[in-house]
């Protein structure tokens, strides 16, 4: 077992929660927040949400859901906090966020554990994900020098530039996958451009978000990182408050729609980084062993149960080798060894919840009920009565006017739809409102960057998959969101642009 202390049930979680979360009123943990914890004036706190093992379906905690009032002390603590912290020099932010960076490393083991309990990630994975997490605030901390403006040429005698100021205070709004690693950055991008923050995790999976806000603890003034845990209203009440400045979701469309309405009242910048239903379009010239491995493991069913936004979920294969490609879908998804997460060994956990396990499921079955061709998995794997768990699942067969082959289901299921010559594919790939990621396997080097070009997405991989190193921008298209992640432009978009126009007289 990687950490040998926090699992669901163990008395070093129940220590952990004791450490965290405030007593409730009905005696389970309630938490308001690192800062928010300790601050004088911080509301009572009211019914929680409650915290599920997904592997068991066994309830261990329950976390406060905050409300207005939760909000309005962090935004009152996280302005006061966030005046002081514009004034530190760039430098010194980087220094705060690379000590930050380094505790995250120090304390992977333990941040992955809070997200296996809470989300059945498999541990493995998580600790590596939790690395990842921590190189990109290294990476967000070296751009704190770049929020500079730049001089403007004018006729009149005078001198005109730009500056790059903080929003003051940003709210960050995260989905339940990947969450200890978004919340990182979550944090890092927008502190070290000298923004407060306000960070408001999934009500799935909110224990990781509590404890790195709590490893910045001495390195920012206090109150400037504050977690806001709870449901969708408590995410309301934070894009509704007239003094957040910015906004950056991520989540489904659906609720981007929301926050985009709840910040039009207020005229707040937001970006959306929302669901996708990405095209894996394998060419007949292409490497089949190379494209089968690569669309199962962008899938990221061994880590995210395929619950995750970039999945080639959407596979378009040519006529040609169709057949022999989705044998070798079957054989690589079938080999994923589905199991208890806290087993190092294991490679696939459970959903993360039983509304994620209700959808799922639910698509699984329409898209038999509606003609699809079930190739493997399709049901619970034998060996794992209780919990979320789904076997990884392939339909051949699927047409157009399948539901499974528009909607995102945000779980292990691929459906294969085949074509026949490029502009068919083209045509198909676009037809979907998403625009997230795009994925090509090909020999022919012209095919690549012809469809490149003609791809409708925000993100092309080609003969690849996964990579996405820091800098290397994320972010969709059409309504997979607006804005880009992990880059320089998402730095940049923490800060504001102020003209100043000085007149020469003499
Ligand atoms: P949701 O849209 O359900 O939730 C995202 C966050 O928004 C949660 O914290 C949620 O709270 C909160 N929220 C819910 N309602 C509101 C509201 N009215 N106002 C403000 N906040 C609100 O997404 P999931 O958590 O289910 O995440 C899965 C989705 O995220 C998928 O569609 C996936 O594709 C997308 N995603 C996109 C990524 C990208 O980079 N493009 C990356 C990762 C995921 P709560 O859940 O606590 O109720």
């Amino acid at each position: 077992m990687a950490d040998s202390a926090i699992t669901p049930g163990s008395a070093a979680l129940q220590d952990w929660l004791a450490a965290h979360l405030l007593p409730g009123a009905d005696g389970a943990g309630q938490q308001v927040g690192p800062y928010l914890r300790r601050a004088s004036d911080v509301p009572a706190a009211g019914p929680g949400t409650t915290l599920v093992d997904p592997a068991s379906g066994r309830p261990f905690a329950s976390v406060t859901c905050c409300g207005a009032e939760h909000v309005e002390a962090a935004v009152k603590a996280g302005l006061r906090a966030q005046q002081e912290w514009a004034e530190v020099p760039w430098l010194e932010r980087t220094k705060a966020m690379w000590e930050f960076a380094r505790r995250i490393e120090q304390n992977a083991a333990e941040i992955a554990a809070l997200d296996s309990c809470c989300g059945g990630f498999p541990i493995t994975h998580m600790e590596r994900e939790i690395a990842i997490g921590a190189g990109n605030v290294y990476y967000a901390a070296g751009l704190a020098s770049q929020a500079m403006g730049h001089s403007i040429p004018i006729p009149a005698p005078g001198l005109d530039f730009t500056l790059r100021e903080p929003h003051g205070l940003v709210a960050r709004i995260l989905p339940f996958n990947h969450p200890g690693y978004v919340a990182s950055r979550g944090i890092a991008s927008p502190v070290v451009m000298g923004n407060a923050i306000l960070l408001k995790p999934s009500e799935l999976t909110p224990l990781s978000a509590i404890r790195l806000a709590e490893l910045t603890e001495g390195l920012v003034p206090a109150g400037l990182v504050a977690v806001l845990t709870g449901d969708g209203s408590t995410g309301q009440h934070i894009v509704e408050h007239p003094q957040v400045g910015r906004v950056a979701f991520t989540g489904s469309t659906a609720t981007g729609r929301l926050v985009l309405r709840a910040a039009a009242e207020t005229i707040t910048e937001v970006t959306l980084e929302l669901g996708g239903k990405n095209p894996g379009i394998v060419f007949p010239d292409a490497d089949l062993g190379l494209a089968a491995r690569q669309i199962v493991a962008a899938m990221n069913l061994r880590s995210s149960q395929g619950q995750s936004c970039g999945s080639p979920s959407r596979v378009l294969a040519h006529r040609s080798i169709r057949a022999h490609l989705v044998e070798l879908l079957a054989a690589e998804m079938t080999s994923i060894r589905i199991g208890d997460p806290w087993d190092p060994a294991t490679e696939m956990g459970p959903l993360a919840s039983e509304a994620q396990y209700t959808k799922v499921t639910g698509h699984i079955d329409r898209a038999m009920a509606e003609g699809a061709k079930l190739r493997t998995g399709g049901g619970r794997p034998a060996a794992q009565p209780d919990g979320y768990f789904v076997e990884p699942t392939l339909f051949d067969e699927v047409t157009t006017t399948m539901t499974i082959s528009r909607e995102e289901v945000f779980g292990p299921v691929v459906a294969v739809l085949d074509w026949d010559d490029e502009t068919d594919v083209i045509e198909l790939a676009n037809a979907l409102p998403y625009g997230l990621g795009a994925y090509v396997w090909t020999a022919d080097l012209e095919t690549a960057l012809r469809m490149t070009r003609r791809l409708h997405a925000g993100f092309v991989w080609v003969n690849g998959q996964g990579q996405r190193p820091s800098g290397v921008p994320f972010g969709g298209i059409k309504e997979s969101g607006t804005g880009a992640d992990n880059c320089l432009e998402e730095l940049l978009s923490y800060t504001r642009l102020k003209n100043v126009y000085l007149q020469q007289h003499s």
